[in-house]
């Protein structure tokens, strides 16, 4: 038996004892309740027999000839075990009592069980498994093995890291500059995309020794260890000069804190203040990096994002089509692979795919063709895989639901490009994806002309349009009962654009020069002739739309078509379409 398989069976030994040992308990202090008016009826009735007492909230006791143990509310009152003993009642303090010692084998087990867990952990860690742990100690760099050329597609997100890179491994280069490093970056996108992936690689990039902790670890810790297990990483990180560390699951610790005291967790505050704390307290020129992954950015804490602590945050999205492949050939290489397999065909079909869902696909078909004795993975194992992988994650027939989601959202985006191109063509459409991002469905990015101090009328009016255009197209394409809710967020931009249009820049010619809420006052503002006012304009604009996009129909079935195929446009790709 191997040293780590040892330590395995003594982990699940004392786990194992400390379950029992909590049913037990579980089991035999489940007593039944007796409100303490009714308690002291039976005192003055002479029925009570013994009286454990404790600080506990509740207090137990014995009636006269009742084997049974009863609880009721502790009144915790002064002078109360003088009452019960002058009424003749017995008294037991309780520490000695048989559960109060149960209770104390069974934390006691829970300790124990815990620090080899830890321990183990630590162990495996130390052996290059991935799984976190709160240990303190690194993965030094010579014994990461992922870098940059481990990662397929990301290409943005590896051009954000590039200068920190550079900034870890000669600090005071950028110091002489007085240029201010972020000491903290927050890698943000759905779970599998790579974000532990791209954190070991711009350690192992650097050459710096590796930290990991999840915020999940510190959640269910007892208050002020999780604190001090931070102190106690940074600690280490600053022996070590140069690091970086990594928290998965920020979210763990740092999700917006509710203003709710009830609501509060001690635990979780203290773990987020030491980090906070120690991020402000190292140096600039260290050159210690503090990398946390988190699956939604809207969820953290304010404080987290301020100048200082984390204030780059960089999306690692879903792969579109072209990095799909880039991803599928990477795990291909070291897998003898037959030449039916066509790995632009595999990332078409894998819309929506992770990498590690890629990852575990090809893992999967591996698998399968080991199974069946051939020496080369063939195309047949990759259906069978691609199946296995697509059921594990959904019971419904996915690939038709996403063929037809993927249209709506292509045609959707092709709006918003097509009306930006016709209305505003100064303005650049940087890129169009149908790839969802995590800010919301599908991707449209425009860049508004940064040179401009002023928003002319015209221009306000254009960029309602712009936004009504995703909602437009779905109309005309699929018809008025088919429209879908992928133009939430457009239309609460179209709608604060209205609204500042007549309340606040007076554009509208038949409301005037004036700011609505000023000349009514905020609380008696008509708001239902200002709600008709707006709607009237509103409607009349997506009218407008509509005609735009009906009248370049050619050019939207075109620029649908080329998202469908390709999942993300370019500028240049879509600037060759208006000619
Ligand atoms: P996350 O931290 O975002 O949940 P991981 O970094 O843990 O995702 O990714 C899990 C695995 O998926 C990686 O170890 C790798 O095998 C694979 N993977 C994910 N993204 C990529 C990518 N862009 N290129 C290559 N492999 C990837
Ligand atoms: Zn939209």
């Amino acid at each position: 038996m191997t040293k780590k398989k040892y330590l395995r069976y003594i982990m699940i030994g004392v786990v194992l004892i400390a379950v029992v040992v909590g049913i037990y308990i579980n089991k035999h202090s489940r007593l039944s309740d007796v409100n303490y008016t009714q308690f002291l009826t039976m005192m003055n009735e002479k029925q009570i027999e013994e009286v454990i007492i404790s600080s506990d909230a509740k207090l137990k006791f014995k009636q006269v000839g009742d084997e049974s143990t009863y609880l009721t509310d502790n009144p915790r009152v002064e002078g109360f075990k003088e009452k019960l003993l002058l009424s003749g009642v017995k008294v037991t303090e309780s520490s000695n009592s048989s559960s109060y010692f149960a209770q104390s084998i069974f934390s006691m087990l829970l300790f124990v069980g815990l620090g080899v867990f830890i321990f183990a952990n630590a162990k495996k860690r130390g052996m290059g498994g991935g799984m976190m742990s709160l240990s303190a100690s690194p993965v030094e760099a010579n014994r990461l093995t992922q870098d940059f050329s481990n990662i397929a597609g990301n290409v943005e997100a590896k051009e954000q890291v590039q200068d920190v890179i550079d900034f870890i491994k000669s600090p005071d280069k950028y110091v002489k500059m007085g240029a201010r490093m972020p000491k903290g970056i927050i890698l943000y996108g759905p779970p599998g995309t790579g974000k532990t992936l791209m954190a070991k690689a711009i350690a192992k990039e650097a050459d710096v020794a590796f930290f990991s902790v999840s915020g999940s670890d510190f959640v269910q810790l007892y208050v002020g260890v999780g604190a001090s297990r931070v102190r106690e990483i940074f600690a280490e990180a600053r022996k070590h000069k140069k690091a970086v560390i990594f928290i998965d699951e920020i979210d763990a610790i740092g999700k917006k804190r509710s203003h709710n005291a009830a609501n509060s967790n001690d635990e979780k505050d203290q773990t987020l203040n030491a980090l906070l704390t120690e991020m402000s307290g190292f140096k600039e020129d260290e050159g210690i990096v503090i990398i946390a992954a988190t699956n939604r950015l809207d969820m953290l804490d304010d404080a987290l994002l301020r100048p200082g602590r984390f204030d780059r945050h960089i999306e690692v999205g879903y792969p579109d089509v072209n990095a799909r492949e880039q991803i599928i050939k990477l795990h291909l290489k070291n897998k003898p692979i037959s030449d039916d397999v066509d790995t632009k065909a595999l990332a078409k079909q894998t819309v929506y795919f992770t990498g590690a869902m890629l990852e575990n696909l090809l893992n999967e078909a591996a698998i399968s063709a080991a199974k069946s004795n051939i020496s080369v993975i063939e195309k047949q194992d990759i259906q069978t895989a691609f199946y296995t992988v697509i059921a594990g994650k959904e019971k419904k027939d996915r690939s038709s639901i996403t063929q037809l989601d993927r249209e709506i959202t292509a045609f959707h985006e092709a709006g918003h490009a097509l009306v930006t191109k016709l209305v505003a063509p100064d303005n650049s459409v940087a890129k169009v994806t149908i790839i969802p991002s995590t800010k919301g469905a599908g991707g449209f990015s425009m860049n508004i002309p940064k040179d401009k101090m002023y928003l002319t009328k015209k221009e306000i009016l254009n960029q309602i349009k712009i936004s009504l255009a995703g909602r437009a197209a779905e109309e005309i394409v699929f018809g008025v009962e088919n429209v879908t809710t992928g133009a939430s967020n457009d239309i609460e931009k179209a709608s604060q654009y209205i609204k500042d249009y007549i309340v606040k820049y007076g554009m509208d010619e038949e409301v005037g020069l004036i700011n609505l809420g000023i000349i009514m006052g905020q609380d008696t503002l008509d708001n239902t002739s200002l709600v008709k006012k707006c709607s009237e304009e509103m409607k009349r604009l997506y009218h407008e739309t509509k005609d735009l996009i009906i009248d370049h129909r050619g050019i939207l079935d075109e620029l649908t078509q080329a998202l469908l195929e390709k999942e993300t446009l370019e500028e240049s790709e879509i600037a060759s379409f208006f000619y």
